[in-house]
């Protein structure tokens, strides 16, 4: 029995607007944080769970865990997940805390990081990486993490068990057992990278970062575009003359929600000539027909689809998915309430037969989606996908998400990986202790006293 006693949340900010890394055509300068919660236990063991924001703003965040973790301190581990999918509900049905989402935004955003960590702690318990836990859940087990509300007309617990009886059986190496030993060798999730293609780089060093990906054996290679449609013409022209047309890679675009629909349709006949495989977050993430308009104007041209970063809940993507909206589904490992609602989309897409390509541009988004995408391929959809792998800020963990040879190193730590160095949280603490912080540094200055956008 391990009883949670206590909890803390943090507010860790790493200055990353400085160089420009994460920059897009909707966030032109963010510093990549996150907002902690960890859990204290009556045990030697601590669950960490995190949510990803890029600055301001992730003070709100913690506030929100502070409320939302006080609702378990005092309760055994054991009871809490024994019925997960009931626990979940009960985490959301504070009906004062509901009204400022409900189940979305700020208080959503909490809500992962506080679910996660639970997660967490209960890998931990189990000495198992998140992703076995779950692979080695029963199709019941796995259906009872889920809260099916607001989800039950699309698919049933029922059918939820169904699929992954199914997938239990069949899929990419016959099942799920084999391919359990696939991801036990590291070939469960080939990976991409978006390391070049930040809008605020400049040509020079969007052309070495690219070469460099490619000699390291990348095939998918993500651009953000949206900015200016003469400049990204010169950048996916600069992106072609080093990955070729021929020679079996993809390339990928991003614009971050900065179309409206009509205006998606417009710049991408400019872009459609450079062959992307889909257009990412083309107009506002809420905006489900105007995906499915976009997806249709785009068919002829081969361009696909993707979305789901910022895909509030279940609900949406239940909806992307009926309205066939959507090529690629990109779920963000806590934008939802925490890894109980991504498997619920994982059961939803893979009803559908969406591919699952989880979101991962973020400090500690890496560490949480090789998880999800091992388990999406192992226990769910049976087949393989590729996810991003962003190179910033792995320094900082515990146990820091690889790739080798073009695929993630599955995880084989205990948890679920997003466990921060102490050292490095003190150091980025916001806004953190004077003479430890690096934000009570006079290099802070320029972000603290510079322009706010
Ligand atoms: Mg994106």
């Amino acid at each position: 029995m391990v009883k949670i006693t206590g909890f803390t949340s943090r507010d860790v900010r790493f200055p990353t607007s400085l160089d420009k890394t994460g920059s897009d055509a909707m966030n032109a300068a963010g510093n990549y944080s996150a907002a902690y919660c960890i859990l204290d236990t009556d045990v030697e063991l601590r669950g960490h769970g995190m949510t990803f924001t890029i600055g301001r703003g992730n003070d709100i965040v913690c506030r929100a865990i502070d409320y939302l973790a006080a609702r378990i301190v005092g309760r055994d581990l054991e009871a809490l997940v024994s019925d997960w999918g009931k626990t979940w509900r009960y985490l959301v049905s504070d009906s004062q805390l509901r009204w400022i989402g409900p189940e979305k935004g700020v208080i959503h955003l909490a809500l992962g990081a506080v679910v996660n960590s639970l997660w967490d702690l209960w890998a931990k318990v189990l000495q198992k990486p998140v992703w076995r836990v779950v692979a080695d859940m029963s199709p019941e087990e796995f259906v009872r993490c889920i809260d099916f509300r607001y989800i039950s007309d699309v698919l049933t617990p029922e059918e939820a068990v169904d699929i992954l009886k199914r997938s239990a059986t069949s899929g990419e190496g016959g099942g799920k057992q084999e391919r359990i030993k696939e991801a036990e060798a590291n070939r469960a999730v080939p990976a991409y990278t978006t390391s070049a293609g930040w809008l605020g780089y400049d040509e020079d060093k969007m052309k070495a970062l690219l070469r460099k990906s490619v000699d390291e054996g990348y095939r998918h290679f993500k651009l953000k575009v949206g900015g200016d449609v003469e400049r990204d013409k010169r950048r996916l022209e600069i992106a072609r003359d080093v990955i070729g047309y021929d020679k079996g890679n993809v390339l990928m675009l991003d614009a971050n929600q900065v179309w409206s629909v009509t205006e998606a349709l417009d710049y991408m006949s400019h872009l459609a000539v450079y062959k992307p495989l889909f257009i990412e977050e083309p107009t506002s993430p809420d905006d489900i027909l105007g995906h499915a308009a976009i997806r249709k104007g785009l068919a002829s041209s081969g361009v696909g689809v993707a979305t789901g970063e910022m895909c509030q809940n279940r609900v949406i993507f239940k909806q992307m998915f009926q309205a066939s909206a959507i090529d690629v589904c990109q779920v963000d490992a806590c934008r939802l309430g925490g890894l109980n609602e991504v498997l619920a989309v994982l059961l939803l897409a893979a009803k559908f037969g969406v591919p699952v390509v989880p979101h991962s541009g973020g400090v500690g988004l890496p560490e949480y989606t090789q998880h999800i995408s091992t388990i999406n391929y192992v226990a769910v959809a049976g087949q393989k996908n590729i996810l991003e792998f962003v190179e910033h800020l792995h320094e900082h963990f515990r146990h820091p998400a690889r790739v080798e040879g073009g695929y993630f190193v599955t995880p084989s730590a205990p948890g679920y990986s997003v466990e921060m160095k102490e050292e490095s949280m003190a150091r980025f603490l916001y806004p953190g202790e004077e003479g430890v912080s690096w934000w009570t540094t006079p290099s802070a200055r320029e972000i603290l006293d510079g322009e706010q956008i």
